[in-house]
């Protein structure tokens, strides 16, 4: 039976690319310091990938309880490296302009732009019918959020990452961040 796992991927929205896997690591350190998480990968995560399990404090990292979490098969921390665009999974993600703040059909132009990015163009942008301006595809805000960028911090099954864990994250990344929610 396909099981749906719910993911938060905290993205660093300014690493390059030569710096991802220090930074990861440096994350890493921090929230197994925290007791946030266990200092030794474990296959924890779906695919058969490396994660790191939730250790004694996970609890300071969460907005609400979730008794089920610690007997899932799949509740580890995912540290993904390389430039890609992290999306929500099943949930669909609607562009809205950064000028006007309308929202724009997610159609091939959109999915062009996207492309365009991904494949190392960092200025890819993308036309707005409603006001007619053109802005680089990374300013165009997404509902459900999606995150450019080279370092991701996926946490799988978690309950809701709180606020302050967040920015604490990203204090130690020393980068903008954003939370992009999905399911797989
Ligand atoms: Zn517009």
């Amino acid at each position: 039976m396909p099981h749906n796992n719910y993911y938060q991927t905290i993205v660093d929205r300014d690493a390059t690319p030569a710096e991802a896997e220090r930074l990861g690591l440096r994350a890493v350190e921090f929230m197994a310091d925290e007791q946030v998480i266990a200092d030794e990968p474990s296959p924890c995560v779906p695919g058969g990938r490396m994660g790191h399990r939730p250790a004694e404090a996970w609890e300071s990292a969460i907005v609400e309880l979730d008794e089920y979490f610690l007997g899932l098969e799949f509740n580890g921390v995912e540290v993904v490296c390389g430039r890609q665009i992290f999306d929500a999974g099943q949930f669909a993600s609607r562009p809205h302009c950064p000028e006007c703040n309308k929202p724009r059909a997610a159609d091939s132009a959109w999915q062009a732009a996207l492309d365009g990015w991904r494949e190392g163009d960092a200025s890819a942008s993308l036309d707005c019918p409603h006001c007619a301006s053109r802005a680089p595809i990374v300013d165009w805000r997404h509902d459900t959020p999606i995150g450019f960028g080279c370092l991701g911090f996926t946490f799988w099954n978690w309950p809701s990452l709180n606020r302050e864990f967040i920015e604490r994250l990203a204090g130690v990344l020393g980068h903008r961040v954003v939370l992009v929610e999905g399911k797989l």
